[in-house]
């Protein structure tokens, strides 16, 4: 296995949406923030943070599989629709609040 093929950067950063301070994760790279589950467009392959867009993703629905919680986004600017894993920290009540509101656009 070669784990350098994918750059992953794992660092803190201060979330643009609710400004609180995200720390690493450290398992894998963060890529959104754990209190209100925003992330920003960085990335086209997870973790490399190069896409220009910069727009706000907004957590839309949650997937399930294999026992395994996913977080769909859209991107505020491009309509992108990107899929994250949710990570071992997250707010798992607003989870539950996102896929019960799944209407919600
Ligand atoms: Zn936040
Ligand atoms: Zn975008």
């Amino acid at each position: 296995m070669d784990s350098k093929r994918f750059k992953m950067l794992d660092e803190p950063f201060t979330c643009l949406i609710c400004h609180k301070k995200v720390e690493p994760l450290n398992y894998t790279a963060r890529d959104h923030c754990p209190y209100c589950l925003t992330s920003i467009h960085l990335d086209n392959l997870p973790g490399d943070r190069q896409n220009p867009c910069h727009g706000i993703l907004n957590p839309i629905d949650i997937m399930s599989k294999k026992g395994e919680i996913k977080i769909v986004y859209k991107c505020a600017k491009c309509g992108e629709i990107k899929v994250n894993k949710m990570a071992n920290d997250d707010n798992y009540d607003l989870i539950l609040k996102i896929s019960a509101n799944k209407d919600i656009n």
